[in-house]
């Protein structure tokens, strides 16, 4: 089974690269308005417990509803500020992908490449990086970027969505029922990865 042995430390930082919708906060679709916000429970102070020990938080979230015209950027940016302030802390960046899935895009997830960027530009360490969320296209993301990967829960329901659990256990990734049970996992193993399929 894949240990510490296994992962390659660089002597880098270690890192989350964190969805927000369903993973941090309640998913109530299109979210526009900071009121709309509401953290699920343990999430911020599993955030505030990971930024104690060392790890960078990095929000990377697709919010289509730009594309689709349903909200502003600036709309965006107010709800991550506001996350910012029900959290307490600053995240180190914050990516927002704007595009609609049928429009080309940069960032959107599953696409790495806000997670290479950071990983170069920031000096993290891959194999101390962490990628958590809800969905598949969380999964691929942080894999892409050969960042180990972890699928936690739908928001508040207390199940994974059954596509990301099918995902996560063709890969052999870890679920949990939280974001929180997450960062335990990851502070527990030292911000050292131990599952990741990027060497198979
Ligand atoms: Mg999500």
């Amino acid at each position: 089974m894949a240990g510490a042995s296994r992962s390659k430390s660089s002597g880098g930082a270690a890192a989350l690269f964190l969805d927000r919708d369903d993973t941090i906060v309640r998913d109530e679709g299109y979210m526009s308005r900071p009121e709309q916000l509401v953290l699920l429970p343990g999430a911020a102070d599993a955030l505030r417990r990971a930024r104690a020990a060392g790890f960078r938080l990095y929000l990377v979230t697709n919010q289509s509803g730009i594309g689709r015209g349903y909200y502003a950027l600036a709309d965006a940016e107010a709800c991550n500020r506001r996350l910012e302030e029900l959290c307490g802390l600053r995240f180190d960046g914050i990516c927002i992908a704007p595009e609609r899935p049928d429009e080309p895009s940069r960032y959107r997830k599953p696409s790495p490449a806000y997670l290479l960027e950071r990983i170069e530009a920031d000096g993290l360490d891959p194999a101390r990086c962490l990628a958590v969320g809800d969905k598949v296209s969380d999964l691929e993301c942080g894999l892409a970027a050969g960042v180990p990967a972890a699928l936690v829960a739908r928001g508040a329901t207390g199940a994974p969505r059954p596509d990301a659990a099918a995902f996560a256990a063709a890969r052999g990734l870890p679920v949990y029922p939280s974001l929180a049970a997450a960062v335990d996992a990851a502070l527990a193993a030292g911000g050292t990865a131990t599952q990741t399929d990027s060497e198979t």
